[in-house]
């Protein structure tokens, strides 16, 4: 009897240890919400819904430049939706859902760059770069993050003496009010 107490135990530790695994692998792995076609649109704390009047979830630059030239009224931007004060939304405003603008467009091992479009996450980041024993210079603590989203708060690095993360970036692309694209780096167009 004490034996198969002691066999059935271990098989419910062991399924209880798969089971956390689990749980914990989908709120590492998932994004904060996921993608579809709702017009609210909401962060990770679901305590900020905002109605917007559009979604587009951009697949190129062109189709940005467009959005934003054309559009008469207000934009907001989602990346990741962790930032926690509805700050991806605005009501009745054009949201752009960048969650899907996410892929990696070149590595230059050479000169240890990397190009990606905003919406990538710094997971995505890590996992491209691990096979050719590179990683991220600097990144917060937290890799669910989008690129894009991380420097619009101009976010801080978890390394100390690292600095912010902007230092490790080499220039972006920027889409302006008025629809234009303009390169910014330190020395164009700081
Ligand atoms: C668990 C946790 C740990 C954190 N750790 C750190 C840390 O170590 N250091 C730190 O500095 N911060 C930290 N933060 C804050 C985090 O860096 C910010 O909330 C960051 O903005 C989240 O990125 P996101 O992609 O989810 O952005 P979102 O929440 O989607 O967007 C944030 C802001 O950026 C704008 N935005 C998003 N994408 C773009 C884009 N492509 N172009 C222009 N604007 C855009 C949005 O409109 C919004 O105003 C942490 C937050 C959490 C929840």
């Amino acid at each position: 009897v004490r034996r198969s107490l002691r066999r059935s135990a271990a098989a419910t530790a062991a399924l209880a240890v798969l089971w956390f695994g689990y749980c914990a692998a989908r709120v590492v792995r998932e994004p904060a919400a996921a993608a579809g076609d709702s017009l609210v649109v909401n962060d990770v704390t679901g305590l900020n819904p905002v109605t917007v009047a559009r979604v587009l979830a951009p697949a190129t630059v062109a189709e940005i430049e467009e959005a934003v030239r054309t559009h008469p009224g207000p934009i907001a931007i989602g990346g990741g939706r962790y930032s926690m004060g509805g700050q991806t939304a605005s009501d009745g405003a054009l949201h752009f859902d960048l969650r899907g603008f996410n892929r990696i467009l070149d590595l230059d091992t050479a000169r240890r760059t990397i190009t990606v479009q905003a919406g990538a996450r710094w997971r995505q980041l890590q996992e491209y770069l691990d096979p050719h024993d590179l990683s991220v210079m600097l990144m917060q603590t937290y890799s669910d993050f989008t690129v894009g989203g991380s420097l619009s708060v101009n976010s801080h690095g978890r390394y100390v003496g690292g600095g912010p993360v902007i230092l490790s970036v080499a220039s972006f692309r920027i889409v302006l009010p008025d629809g234009s694209l303009v390169e910014a780096s330190p020395a164009r167009n700081p």
